[in-house]
């Protein structure tokens, strides 16, 4: 038989190897940024069109190339960073692979402007999906600009499984936001669509991050120092008391390199334990050296996950640093300024405990106890709620729609009468005369109907009622406000403000007032009836998270996830404790709406039992 192996083209093999490294237009812009960090850059300027489906482009003043480099640099594994495997142990920059060039050039209309300081004129290339189209001698500035435009022209496929523009954009920012942070000494600009969304000066970390976030952020961070013989720390949590919603203020560095380590945010959660409560993250921005030998890069393509030779150790030492500063400042309720011995001689920890600063813990603390809590600072926290008494009219959300009661599919789940039989306990039936509904560990509602039983999440159940309450306002777009007694002045960093100022129509729809809308900052003077003023912030920032996290999919709609999310913050929750009033109507609320068998999340809200399902259990 004729031989059948064949050696695949350069073309096809860039084609398939760019699917590893390209995998979205933020990898593009995460492979330029490294590149032009690499040559040496101080001032590097990103610039995007339509989210990257259309141009990213990086401009560098770092050492430009050679035209025989310029041309070398898009061959697969070309690369001046190493020269034998040993290097990859002392590794002192971004890159190494030698792939990204030639992985973009394979699956874009890529242009590469450079030049060296040392020469009069720099050199052109223009290569379209792997196909070198031009090059010449050329007028250029000193550095490098790399322009990548139509990515994935060649693989539709990819071209359209991308997702919106939002969504896409995030993903930008967000490597745009950690090469950033990892670099200070660095100047970044970012323009998207023609306008500018950062302009970072050089700066020290903090003013970095305060650039980056807002500055509101500078109040929240507290100083993380530590120094032992394997490691070094430095960089800012945030005070337990600005936790957010979501995660997206959670960075790690490590030699400068942006990663992602379950086990080390583990650390620091520890280290926030009691602080902050649950469904909250701490924010951190926090820099690891440790010598290059110790740890691996080189086990994830695109180098977000390393391995460390002594993860037990780190993290100890990490966790402990953190409760330190925290104690430091004041933040800790007990403060322990005795430094740990431990943390100079981090071998010996192996046998050794770990000797936690000590915390004052809360014994009376019920974290299902909503109107009860109250930070660890002493301020109240924003989710406390009122005396579930004081809660109930929000139930009556939606109910507007009783009336259309009988259209619904569910008119045939009739609700049992009066139990007319003699009850075990006839005493309890004159107290609980009317009461047809039972609440079970704070969380299910049971209630009789005729052909035996139901049980209702309670949380999801009212998501439901308030979701449809709050698409009815926005479709009939005559939302009722309470007016504010105060204007609220609220902060979010620029990209935040973004996300808000996308939703602005809609959030005003439900009932929202702004009286202003500033870069940073924006004032509200009315709120959607049903909002407590002190959930505000929370329904915002939950929402901006939602926004960002949700990788939404193609019918993805702002309005649906602005009231998804608003449903998702004001719902009663798992543990709260409700009366015999407030089950009854929020079982009935639910069964006014339109779709009361799922959560606007589409889970269930609720299942039967019937008495025959009884019978068979007890045969
Ligand atoms: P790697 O970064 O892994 O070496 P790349 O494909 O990203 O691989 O880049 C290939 C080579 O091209 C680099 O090693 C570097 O020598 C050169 N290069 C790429 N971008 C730049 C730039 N902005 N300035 C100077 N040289 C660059
Ligand atoms: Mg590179």
């Amino acid at each position: 038989m004729a031989d059948i192996i064949q050696l695949l083209p350069d073309h096809v093999a860039n084609q398939i190897a760019a699917g590893e490294v390209v995998q979205r237009p933020a990898s593009v812009v995460k492979e330029l940024l490294e590149n032009a960090i690499d040559a040496g850059s101080t001032t590097i300027k990103l610039i995007v069109k339509d989210a990257g489906k259309t141009l990213i482009q990086v401009i560098d003043n770092g050492k430009g190339m050679s035209p025989t480099d310029a041309r070398l640099s898009f061959e697969r594994h070309a690369t001046s960073k190493i020269r034998s495997a040993e290097d990859l142990f002392s590794l002192h920059t971004k890159g190494f692979r030698g792939e990204a060039l030639a992985s973009i050039a394979a699956i874009a209309h890529v242009e590469l402007k450079t030049k060296q300081a040392t020469e009069d004129l720099g050199t052109l290339i223009e290569i379209e999906g792997s196909v070198i189209k031009n090059q010449e001698v050329a007028v250029t500035p000193d550095g490098t600009s790399l322009s990548v435009k139509n990515l994935f022209f060649n693989i539709p496929a990819r071209r359209n499984f991308l997702k919106s523009q939002t969504v896409e954009l995030r993903h930008i920012i967000d490597e745009f936001h950690r090469v950033a942070l990892a670099h200070p000494d660095i100047a970044f600009v970012m323009f998207h669509n023609g306008s500018e969304s950062f302009n970072l000066p050089v700066g020290n970390y903090r003013q970095r991050i305060v650039h980056i976030f807002g500055t509101k952020s500078n109040e929240k961070l507290v100083p993380v120092e530590e120094e032992t013989e394997v490691l070094k720390i430095s960089g800012f949590v945030g005070k337990p008391e600005f936790a957010k919603r979501s995660k997206n203020e959670q960075f790690f560095f490590v030699n400068n390199r942006f990663i992602k380590s379950a086990y080390l945010n583990h650390a620091i959660n520890s280290a926030f334990e009691g602080l902050i409560k649950e469904g909250s993250y701490p924010s951190y921005f926090l820099n690891l050296t440790v010598d290059p030998k110790s740890i691996d890069i080189n086990i994830h393509p695109t180098k977000t996950e390393i391995k460390f030779d002594d993860e037990h150790t780190l993290y100890a030492i990490l966790r402990s640093s953190v409760k330190h500063s925290l104690g430091q400042f004041n933040i800790a309720p007990v403060l322990d300024f005795d430094r740990d011995n431990n943390l100079d001689t981090p071998y010996g920890y192996k046998d050794m405990r770990v000797a936690n600063p000590t915390v004052e813990v809360d014994r009376s603390f019920n974290p299902f106890k909503e109107e009860q809590q109250v930070s660890r600072s002493g301020q109240v926290s924003h989710t406390s709620r009122k005396a579930p008494a004081a809660q109930w009219e929000s139930l009556y959300v939606g109910l507007e729609s009783k009336g259309t009661k009988d259209e619904h599919s569910f008119s045939n789940m009739e609700f049992e009468s009066e139990p007319e039989s003699n009850t075990l306990f006839a005493e309890d039936k004159d107290i609980k005369s009317n009461q047809t509904t039972y609440q079970l560990h704070n969380k299910y509602i049971i209630s009789t109907i005729k052909s035996g039983m139901m049980i209702l999440d309670q949380h999801r159940a009212h998501q439901r009622v308030l979701y449809e309450g709050f698409l009815k306002h926005l479709t009939i777009k005559e939302a009722v406000s309470q007016q504010l007694l105060f204007p609220l002045t609220l902060e979010f960093s620029t990209s935040e403000m973004d996300v808000l100022r996308q939703l602005k129509e809609d959030l005003e729809h439900t009932g929202f007032i702004f009286s202003s809308f500033d870069t940073e900052q924006l004032e509200i003077t009315g709120v959607p009836v049903n909002v407590p003023e002190s959930e505000v912030s929370i329904i915002l920032e939950q929402l901006i998270s939602d926004v960002q996290q949700e990788v939404p999919d193609s019918n993805f709609s702002a309005t649906d996830l602005l009231v998804k999310s608003m449903s998702k913050s004001l719902a009663i929750k798992t543990g709260q404790s409700l009366s015999a009033m407030e089950q009854e109507h929020l079982v009935n609320s639910l069964f006014a709406c339109k779709e009361p068998s799922v959560s606007p999340n589409n889970k269930v809200t609720f299942v039967t039992m019937s008495v025959d399902d009884f019978d068979k259990k007890f045969m």
